[in-house]
């Protein structure tokens, strides 16, 4: 041991590695755990002395504890590759499975973009909305609702599912980004973790209507699309089953129901996937 300690502090990682194996010391290893496949995600922890953490040789936020959360897109490939660097220079290298899923088809009875608003006009306004959007999601409070098992936001019957690709009166969209809470128009909705309020639109965004927009910390966040009104305010910090608003169809909605989405870093998560089975 007094060999590997003294490359350790040389930062000689060849020396450790070539170490004899000694059954009293556990090999070094990545502690995961969730649902690994396409949507999903995996909370973790990475060994005391990890300086760096890499999906994919993307740097991974990483807690002062080694808490880490990292999560895999609608398309994400097959297999993603997770590696911690610790002080001393060792990579811990850990080979993630991720499971493939099937999609639906979902067929919608709503033109693609809203009526009565011409091109030029909608294009003007749209602009704005993504970029207060895209501000939002870069912003990053140090909620800590990343941590916790999430709660469903409202009761009701499940009127749409993640991934879903979409067709509107026979024009192919983008694929369902969230998952629809039919809660009935007026039914309050609550924050499913601990978070910071990002964005809270008081004025209905063209698609999203009254959009708010969570931060559970390390780039991971909720969405809420179509409330009839809200509770919160931007920069408010709300506890886990704190109401946020109440379900509406503001915006692009065929009838009042709650959209949820969870996005982590750009990729789009399967919020089914936060909730308990
Ligand atoms: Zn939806």
């Amino acid at each position: 041991m007094r060999l590997r300690a003294a490359a350790a502090v040389l930062g000689l990682a060849f020396t450790v590695t070539m170490a004899p194996v000694r059954a009293d010391v556990a090999p070094l290893a990545l502690a995961v755990s969730g649902p690994s496949e396409q949507g999903g995600w995996l909370r973790g922890q990475a060994p005391a002395g990890t300086s760096a953490l890499m999906l994919d040789d993307k740097p991974v936020p990483l807690a002062p504890d080694g808490g880490f959360f990292v999560a895999f897109d609608r398309d994400a490939p097959p297999a993603a590759k997770l590696v911690a660097v610790l002080a001393d220079g060792r990579r811990i290298e850990t080979a993630l499975a991720i499971a493939p899923r099937a999609w639906r088809i979902e067929r919608i009875d709503t033109p693609k973009r809203p009526g009565g608003l011409p091109d030029a006009e909608f294009a003007q306004r749209r602009a704005g909305e993504v970029a207060r959007i895209a501000a939002a999601r870069a912003r990053d409070s140090m909620a800590q609702g990343w941590r916790q098992d999430f709660l469903r936001p409202a009761p009701g019957r499940l009127s749409g599912l993640f991934g879903a690709q979409r067709i509107y009166r026979g024009e192919p969209g983008a694929y369902h980004s969230g998952m629809d809470i039919a809660g009935g128009a007026g039914t309050p909705f609550v924050a499913p973790a601990d978070g910071t309020v990002v964005l809270a639109a008081d004025a209905p965004f063209t698609l999203e209507g009254h959009l708010l927009i969570l931060d559970h910390g390390m780039g991971l966040n909720s969405a809420f699309l179509h409330a009839s009104s809200l509770a919160v305010k931007e920069g408010d910090t709300v506890r886990q089953g704190q109401v946020l608003g109440r379900i509406g169809m503001s915006g692009r909605a065929t009838g009042p129901h709650l959209h949820w989405s969870v996005t982590w870093q750009g990729r789009r998560l399967d919020p089914l996937l936060f909730l308990p089975k």
